[in-house]
């Protein structure tokens, strides 16, 4: 027999454990091979410090196991946890061990790999961005600078401080000009700036503490090696959190771009459908908001085609088409291209674009909207067509199935035949992630945003309308225009948010507009 064949008889019945670096917090810092490796998991073993929300990212049914050690509490004790690894392994599971930052940067993650070493446990480590680098980083304070600094040493905080020689190199990191950056170091900050002070490094060296870095919840403290303690102590500042000793922490005055953002610390949940809510939602997050998704509309195409692909058939009998969403826009192009046709069968009619974003995916068709009305409601349209004289012309109206009447009934007001196939369909999910959910039940989202009175209506179904409205106490309240506004008052909710121009730019400033003036009074 070949080692080959050993080997592989080795990875399928001894299973198989990855390693992973989770990151510092923001879930988006871990590595694209971690998540890649997390989804093949069968067992996932986490830490307090692996932001729970990268679970999601692990097989449905996988066993979820949580090994966490909360500040020095050992839940489970170091061996314990490489004992339920082998055996997880032994049973043949793909094993992912997630832990915070790096794995092998006081993670303990070396020690994690001696136990599968012994046990002949295949495995592979997946590096993470350490503490030191991510909360540092979106603290605006590199770690080394041309000019000010050339080294940088990671260091644990938590060597006990009663002990009698020291295992660090306190006069190495006092004497030269390096940053330096504890981890773990928060309980004992009265003890380290003493031993930096008395191995000589000069007392108005700033320091940083950052806390919870790259999380909405960070929070830095700045002060100096002679008052950073006592500030510490004032602020009642806790674990987790590094402190950055060197000069370059002063640079954080200028380089700061994280925490100083308008809507940083908010959370916001977002309730367009998840194929439309990319967009709003990565604006937010640009903002600086922890966005919650909750897609309370699914589309769909419609259950019967045939009123559409009569239009389609007719299309060079048209004048006009009307469009008002961006899925108008998706469905009925998707629905030419299913007949073998294309943007040229359009080419006797004039097309009206409502809203920025519908115009934006018709110019991906390579069609310029003749009309975008300046007022984006229904209203705005019949107001823009009042203008002409559409007596006797064909208007394709090709809409959702939950459409209102306005738009094909006042224009038929007008004199005009017409069609309004229905080109797509709204349903309604049957619940919201789990995730968004627990958040507001825990009173952790600060403002739910609305952008059509289904959003608003299809939630309070989803919830259940007294459901609904408990969870929505002390939510701030945005919608995007007055009817969706009006959708949120027949049920009883308060609206605190309402741009006078009804797009989701506009909802994003009303929004940084509230919250800065909220956090000013
Ligand atoms: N392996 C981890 C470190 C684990 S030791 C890593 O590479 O980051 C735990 C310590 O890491 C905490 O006490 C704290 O000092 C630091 N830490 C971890 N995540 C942090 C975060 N998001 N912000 C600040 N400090 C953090």
């Amino acid at each position: 027999m070949t080692t080959h064949t050993r080997t592989q008889t080795h990875a399928t019945t001894r299973g198989f454990v990855y390693l992973i670096g989770a990151g510092p917090g923001d879930p988006g810092l871990m590595t694209v091979k971690g998540r890649d490796c997390l989804a093949r998991a069968q067992v996932v073993l986490y830490d307090y410090l692996a932001n729970d929300e990268l679970l999601r990212l692990a097989p449905k049914g996988a066993e979820l196991i949580y090994a966490g050690k909360v500040g020095g509490e050992h839940n489970r004790e170091q061996h314990q946890i490489n004992e339920l690894l082998v055996e997880k392994a032994l049973a043949g599971n793909v094993v992912a061990r997630l832990k915070g930052g790096d794995s092998f940067v006081f993670g303990r993650g070396g020690e994690e790999c001696e136990a599968l070493v012994a046990a002949g446990i295949p495995f592979e480590v997946v590096p993470g961005i350490t503490a030191g680098v991510g909360a540092t980083c979106y603290a605006g304070i590199p770690l080394t600078h041309r000019g000010i600094t050339t080294s940088v040493a990671f260091v644990t905080g938590h060597e006990s401080p009663g002990k009698a020689s020291s295992e660090i190199d306190w006069e190495g990191l006092s004497l030269g000009s390096g940053t330096v950056v504890f981890y773990m170091g928060i309980r004992n900050l009265p003890q380290i700036t003493q031993n930096l002070l008395l191995h000589g490094r000069p007392p108005q060296t700033p320091v940083a503490l950052i806390r919870w870095g790259t999380r909405p919840e960070q929070e830095v403290l700045i002060g100096t090696l002679a008052d950073i303690a006592e500030k510490a102590r004032q602020a009642s500042f806790r674990a987790p959190a590094i402190t950055v000793v060197g000069e370059v922490v002063n640079l954080r005055e200028t380089l700061r771009w994280f925490d100083n953002r308008p809507l940083f610390g908010r959370s916001v949940m977002v309730t367009r459908g998840a194929d439309q809510a990319g967009e709003f939602t990565g604006q937010l997050e640009r903002l600086g908001a922890r966005v919650y998704g909750c897609p309370t509309i699914r589309i769909t195409p419609p259950d019967c085609h045939d009123d559409l692909d009569r239009a389609i058939m007719e299309l060079g009998g048209f004048h006009w088409i009307v469009f008002t969403s961006y899925n108008a826009v998706q469905y009925f192009f998707a629905r030419l291209s299913h007949h073998g046709l294309d943007t040229r069968a359009l080419r006797n009619c004039r097309v009206c674009a409502v809203g920025p974003k519908t115009a934006a995916a018709l110019a991906t068709f390579g069609v310029r909207a003749d009309l975008v009305p300046a007022d984006y409601k229904a209203q705005g349209v019949v107001a823009a067509f009042a203008e002409m004289d559409i007596t006797g012309q064909r208007v394709l109206f090709p809409r959702g199935d939950r459409a209102a009447e306005t738009i094909p009934g006042e224009l038929a007001g007008m004199g005009a035949q017409v069609a309004a196939p229905i080109a797509y369909a709204n349903e309604t999910p049957e619940e919201i992630p789990a995730e968004s959910l627990r958040a507001l039940e825990e009173r952790r989202v600060d403002c739910v945003t609305f952008t059509s009175s289904s959003t608003v209506n299809n939630l309070a179904s989803i919830l259940g309308e007294n459901r609904f409205l408990h969870l929505m106490e002390g939510v701030q309240v945005a919608c995007i225009g007055p009817v969706t506004s009006k959708s949120c008052r027949e049920l009883g909710l308060e609206v605190h948010i309402e741009p006078a121009q009804y797009t989701l730019d506009a909802l994003a400033a009303e929004l940084i507009g509230h919250f800065a003036a909220k956090r000013a009074s």
